[in-house]
């Protein structure tokens, strides 16, 4: 955990950005099921409403996806809890995540993982992102206006991929942009989505389903 979270005083709020409010919302978290106290520790300090527009910063630490703009959605705290888990199972050192948004779960991982690369379509949102990770001073994670459906071919591999909007199919350069042994993390689907975990074994894909959920779709091409 980054010491300077806990240290700066910007980070704590007041009223319905409280410590308390977000001390709130981890205690749902474990009642939900969540149980790596590193996850925990992340989400307790990082400032989840200063991903959010002025007008919605209030309804940050409540159990739901909330609306960044442009049509996107930021995943409800238990979504991005439980995603990170699954990857932290594998110890990753060298993470991507496709489909930046607000930048939050990107924060989420920088807490966690040495490496963080995040690639989003909409520059629009890549820019507010941009100011915001600056803002808490996490170096280690860098962004990147690309098509995710390509993932990051100058980075790769990945130990670990998470995919925050939903394929129909998993495109196939995430595949082989994963390490040996690395997983990728994606929902998949249309109307219907399920949470899929995929372990990259002797160069084959294991698939484990996890979860019904429901994101926006991963979209193609990467605009101004
Ligand atoms: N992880 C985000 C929430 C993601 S919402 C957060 O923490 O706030 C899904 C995001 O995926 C949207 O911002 C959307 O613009 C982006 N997206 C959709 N298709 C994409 C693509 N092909 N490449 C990159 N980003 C994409």
């Amino acid at each position: 955990m980054a010491e300077f979270l806990r240290l700066n005083p910007q980070f704590k709020g007041i009223g319905f950005t409280s410590q308390r409010t977000r001390d709130r919302m981890i205690k749902r978290l474990v009642e939900q099921g969540i149980k790596n106290t590193q996850v925990l520790d992340a989400l307790s300090y990082l400032p989840r409403h200063l991903f959010l527009d002025e007008a919605l910063a209030h309804r940050a630490y409540e159990d739901t996806a909330l609306p960044i703009g442009l049509g996107q959605t930021l995943s409800q705290p238990y979504i991005v809890a439980r995603m990170t888990e699954l990857l932290l199972e594998i110890e990753p050192k060298k993470v991507l995540e496709i489909g930046t948004g607000s930048g939050f779960q990107a924060a989420v991982l920088g807490c966690l993982v040495p490496e963080v690369w995040s690639v989003e379509r909409l520059d629009p949102l890549l820019e507010k992102a941009r100011h915001r990770i600056k803002n808490l001073a996490l170096k280690n994670i860098k962004l990147h206006h690309a098509d995710g459906n390509f993932g990051l071919e100058r980075e790769a591999p990945f130990d670990a991929i998470l995919v925050t909007a939903a394929p129909k199919e998993v495109p196939p350069s995430l595949f082989q942009q994963l390490a040996e042994g690395g997983r990728l993390i994606v929902p998949l689907g249309d109307e219907q989505q399920m949470l899929s975990v995929f372990d990259k074994q002797d160069g084959k894909m294991i698939q484990t389903d996890v979860a019904a959920v429901r994101f926006v779709p991963l979209l193609p091409g990467a605009q101004k």
